[in-house]
């Protein structure tokens, strides 16, 4: 606080001896402490799951949601054919991107059935994406097709966010049984795990997804994630949405022991699809204040947070 008005400042300093230049060395150096401590208290955040369009979100009101949440930065993810919901064009992302440079890093997706799918990737890659996600269509994982892409990503050291949901009308059914034999074959491309599927197996015991896509109460230890996640350093979890809050809130306990095991795997996201950092268009909660406060609460390491916050990412997004 200033206790002098200016004038009478100035004439204080003179009278005391003090330099300007030693003044504002003083008022230099009091900013940077400031700064230095509101950085230790907000560790930078990047948001590993975001989406334009989500509820016709405009790309100015995803820039205001990354604003409102305190989000430096996030992978915009599109989905071309819309069959979970929305559809926002690779094409969109670039441009967003060339709008805001420094704030979005452009994923991109096109539907795998056709027959140019490679060639339109490679066009992308061209443009300056930088990882394939979501990949969200009605194939099975094993599907030859959603090999190739993941093979593709293998070639140029790209990650690939896949949503995994069994089940009649699901996505990439078949993490169980066909997830590992791409952990296997390919070593460079970083997998992202994202949605119901791929959360149920946080526990050993699980439905089948006919009867529940979203397991709730106490974990079963020795779940499939736990095991893939520390054979196969390339496997990521992304935390985003209903599915991820949801798995890593049933069982608190697990969750902390969970972090410990993989600190280097959790990627914090959202998948949220509100304008204002509060819900207001969505169910009155946004996915990654929620998420945010949850993890301050239960992950107790500081390097451990900002891990998970921001540098766990920038190694899936980069490779090794
Ligand atoms: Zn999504
Ligand atoms: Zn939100």
């Amino acid at each position: 606080m200033n206790r002098f008005p200016q004038s009478s400042r100035r004439e204080f300093l003179k009278l005391s001896g003090v330099t300007a230049c030693s003044a504002l060395a003083l008022n230099l150096g009091l900013n940077q402490s400031a700064e230095v401590h509101a950085a230790e208290q907000k560790p930078r955040l990047l948001d590993c799951h975001l989406h334009i369009n989500h509820y016709d979100r405009s790309i100015a009101d995803t820039i205001q949601h990354m604003d409102a949440t305190g989000t430096e930065k996030a992978f915009i993810l599109p989905l071309e054919t819309g069959e979970g919901g929305v559809l926002l064009r690779s094409e969109t992302v670039l441009h967003a991107y060339h709008q805001h440079p420094d704030r979005i890093i452009p994923f991109c997706q096109t539907d795998i059935r056709q027959p140019d799918c490679i060639e339109r990737l490679r066009a992308y890659h061209k443009l300056g994406c930088r990882g394939i996600g979501e990949q969200k269509e009605h194939l099975p994982l094993n599907d030859r097709r959603v090999e190739a892409v993941i093979a593709f990503c293998d070639e140029v050291n790209w990650p690939i966010t896949i949503h995994f949901q069994d089940g009649k009308n699901g996505y990439n059914q078949g993490l169980a049984e066909h997830l590992e034999t791409y952990l296997k074959r390919y070593k460079k491309v970083r997998i992202i795990g994202h949605a119901q599927t791929w959360w149920a197996n946080i526990s050993a015991d699980v439905p089948p997804a006919e009867k529940s896509l979203y397991p709730k109460g106490p974990v079963k230890a020795g779940g499939l994630l736990d095991r893939l996640l520390s054979e196969y350093p390339n496997l990521y979890a992304d935390m985003s949405a209903g599915s991820g809050f949801g798995a890593l809130s049933r069982d608190e306990g697990f969750t902390a022991g969970f972090i410990e095991r993989h600190p280097n795997q959790l990627l914090f996201g959202s998948d949220c699809p509100c304008r204002d950092g509060q819900g207001e268009n969505f169910k009155g909660k946004c996915y990654s204040t929620q998420l945010q406060k949850f993890v301050n609460r239960i992950v107790s390491d500081s390097k451990n947070r900002e891990n998970i916050f921001y540098n766990n990412a920038i190694h899936a997004l980069n490779g090794a």
